[in-house]
């Protein structure tokens, strides 16, 4: 079995400690055919990419990928996107997506909201439905609603750790997504996907990616985490896009 490749990596242009070179050449350590950067979305007000950044990482990877495709490693520019509003707005405009590889999509609190009514419910309903039940029935159907709506707007490779911070109803986000060619993440730095997500997901044609969410060099490839999770729920490996048997 084997990881082809990491496509949830960070480095300092949001909150990771190391720079693009330093993941590539920790993917290349591990052996690993592809790796995706992958930094937040530009709405996130602490650990977004500058936009302007963008331009500047597309022309470092790009370098990058002449000098290091005689070692076999492919990278690839992408953003960890977020979702901003229940109309399945995410933070990155038309201009930002013909700049990039590979677009994923998450939910993050720290985010500008669409309007005052996302903001509502995606910053205040979400992390105050942890502690009350009043409305939690409710909020999960509509941050569900708000990802399908996403991914049958954008082209999302795949949702990163899938009910983490926002609850949604998994087995009707697997089956959309399953719909659109979106694949759900088990995350080897959140716990979500769950073993017990994981079980209900896989009841519906989706497809997995395990993944790292590196924020630090060494931690590129490092998807034992995940594939625990994945064993546990019986998953067949199959079902995991990144993973060669
Ligand atoms: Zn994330
Ligand atoms: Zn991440």
């Amino acid at each position: 079995m084997n990881l082809i490749g990491d496509y949830h990596t960070h480095t300092i242009y949001s909150h990771g400690t190391g720079t693009i070179r330093d993941n590539v050449e920790e993917a290349i350590k591990k052996g690993l055919k592809e790796i995706a950067i992958c930094d937040h979305g530009p709405g996130h007000y602490l650990y977004g990419v500058k936009k302007k950044s963008f331009p500047l990482m597309r022309e470092e990877i790009d370098k990058l990928n002449e000098e290091f495709a005689p070692k076999g490693i492919k990278i690839l520019l992408g953003v960890e996107a977020n979702l901003t509003g229940y109309d399945g707005s995410i933070d990155i405009d038309d201009k930002l997506i013909n700049q990039i590889d590979i677009l994923l999509l998450g939910y993050h609190y720290g985010v500008t909201p669409r309007t005052i009514f996302d903001g509502f419910g995606m910053y205040i309903g979400n992390p105050l439905s942890k502690v009350l039940p009043i409305g939690r029935e409710r909020l999960i159907e509509i941050n569900t609603r708000a990802f399908v709506k996403a991914i049958n707007n954008y082209k999302i490779e795949f949702i990163t750790h899938p009910g983490s911070k926002a609850k949604v109803d998994i087995q009707t986000l697997a089956r959309e997504a399953a719909k659109v060619g979106t694949a759900l993440e088990i995350n080897s730095k959140h716990s979500q996907l769950s073993v017990e997500s994981i079980k209900i997901a896989m009841k519906e044609n989706v497809d997995f990616v395990v993944n790292s969410d590196a924020h630090r060099p060494e931690d590129v490839g490092n998807v034992e985490e995940s594939l625990k999770r994945a064993k546990e729920a019986n998953l067949p490996l199959e079902r995991i896009r990144n993973i060669r048997i």
